[in-house]
């Protein structure tokens, strides 16, 4: 079975931090205080961010692998 994780969309986030907060593996971090980013090795695919996200800015997408 394919794992899925968070991918963020950079121009639509407003960095506003809600995906990290909620992120029960704390795969997600603020960069430079201006977008999202996911770490996918940690990233369990739970979709509690992209339900949380009020910008819309993370959709869940289907890991190739474990190593992206
Ligand atoms: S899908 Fe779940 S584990 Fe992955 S970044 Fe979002 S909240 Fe964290
Ligand atoms: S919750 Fe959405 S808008 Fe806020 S930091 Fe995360 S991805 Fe960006």
């Amino acid at each position: 079975m394919r794992k899925k994780y968070a991918l963020v969309n950079r121009n639509l986030c407003v960095a506003c931090g809600e995906c990290a907060y909620q992120c029960p593996r704390s795969a997600i971090q603020i960069y430079k205080g201006s977008y999202a980013m996911v770490d996918a090795s940690i990233c369990i695919g739970c979709g509690i961010c992209a339900k949380n996200c009020p910008a819309g800015s993370i959709k869940l997408e289907e890991k190739i692998n474990d190593k992206i």
